[in-house]
């Protein structure tokens, strides 16, 4: 495979012999259960077969030398600049440099001993699209030091732990989706987490349907101050169902006889926000007998609902992420479009019959610039294994 030659070559000319592992771990794509994670509800994303490619040696010494191949940049750290969040020389550690030292202080954290490590990495997940490149270059080095660790972890507390870099080191807010989905994947099926109990289960996607990821190219913009407004307008929610709820601990508790209820008491805008949430865990509820039943018709609608209930209630939609969607779900062969990930740009997720997928691709891409004047990126998906060893 082109990109494990291109870290394998990098390798052998920074350290000067073959490296001994290769490690991938996958992004992901959301199919249903938007924005839900943090309430509580349940998701239903799958690995794909974009992934992060880790080519990797123990070091001599106690120290980590990094190569980002995709930015041909190096970073340099060790056990005792990892709290510091520095490199070697004192500098502070570059933006992409805190994921793999972040996944090294979380390890340490759980007193999982992680050895110095010569490694080079690249990935072909977009990054920034809402496929999950981060929490791919994560999972791709929790199996690079378990594999020179002489530890193992379960799947899901490695996903923990990937998760923990990026709250605590990293700084970014995000639920426990991505890095699950990247470390548990199972190929040609669903993953279907209850992100309360952290529950999980694989369901079947039928062998005739292909999941079609439609890159809008429009790269997030603010994104995390909007996601942390829509997280206080869902805890917010919460706090004011409790005086007519008082047994609710989120919005998963709240059914929609519930909210219809008592949805007058919120304020207009975090009526709204709220509504999405537990409409979406609602719709996310009905996905699994659909699924396991084949009725890839009726769970493709619910997609399509998702949609706009992300755009008109959740408002984290964008005009390029609608206009995608509304062309996806004109042509032949679309049982379901929306937008995936957090919103505002990055990714559409489209269910397409398997020998129709070509040429809504084509079709898809030809409406998309002819509105938009810019060309997106397509790719025909399959959901694929979660993070592992190749070598
Ligand atoms: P995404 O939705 O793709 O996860 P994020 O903003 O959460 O977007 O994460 C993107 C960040 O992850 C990048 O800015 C970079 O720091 C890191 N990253 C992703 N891919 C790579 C890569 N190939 N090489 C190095 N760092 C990467
Ligand atoms: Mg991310």
């Amino acid at each position: 495979m082109e990109i494990i030659d291109r870290i394998t070559n990098i390798f052998q000319k920074k350290f000067g012999s073959a490296p001994a592992h290769v490690a991938r771990a996958p992004g992901r794509v959301n199919l249903l259960g938007e924005h839900v994670d943090y309430n509580d509800g349940f998701v239903l994303p799958a690995a794909i077969d974009r992934a992060t490619y880790v080519a990797f040696s123990a070091a001599d010494a106690e120290q980590t030398q990094l190569v980002a191949a995709d930015f041909d940049e190096q970073a340099f750290f060790s056990p005792q600049t990892i709290p510091l969040k520095t490199l070697m020389d004192g500098s502070p550690l570059p933006e992409w440099a805190l994921y793999p030292a972040g996944v090294m202080w979380a390890l340490n954290g759980n007193h999982l001993e992680t050895c110095g490590l010569n490694a080079v990495y690249a990935s072909n997940i977009p990054r920034g699209s809402g496929l999950s490149s981060s929490a791919s270059v994560e999972l791709a080095f929790i199996i690079a030091w378990q594999t020179l660790g002489g530890w193992t972890l379960p799947s899901m507390q490695r996903a923990l732990l990937g998760q923990k870099a990026e709250n605590q080191y990293v700084g970014v807010n995000c639920g426990i989706m991505d890095q699950f989905a990247s470390a548990c994947g199972v190929e040609n099926r669903l993953l279907l987490l209850d992100c309360r109990s952290l529950e999980w289960k694989t369901i079947p996607l039928p062998e005739n349907i292909s999941i079609v990821i439609a890159d809008t190219k429009v790269r997030r913009k603010l994104t995390s101050g909007e996601y942390n407004k829509r997280r206080a307008a869902c805890e917010e929610a919460v706090r004011l169902l409790k005086q007519d709820l008082p047994e609710i601990k989120s919005l998963r508790d709240v059914s929609i006889e519930e909210f219809n209820r008592c949805a007058g008491k919120l304020p207009e805008l975090v009526s709204k926000r709220a509504r999405h949430v537990v409409e979406e865990i609602e719709r996310s509820k009905q996905a699994e007998a659909l699924l396991e039943a084949g009725n890839i018709r009726r769970f493709g609608e619910l997609m399509d609902q998702c949609h706009v209930s992300l755009r008109d209630l959740y408002e984290v939609s964008c005009p390029e992420l609608d206009i995608m969607t509304r062309i996806a779900q004109s042509l032949d062969g679309c049982y379901g479009a929306r937008l995936t990930g957090a919103g505002f740009g990055g990714c559409t997720v489209n269910l397409v019959a398997h020998e129709e997928a070509e040429r809504f691709s084509q079709l898809l891409a030809k409406g998309y610039q002819a509105e938009t004047g810019y060309p997106p990126e397509i790719y025909i998906t399959r959901a694929s294994n979660g993070a592992e060893l190749l070598k």
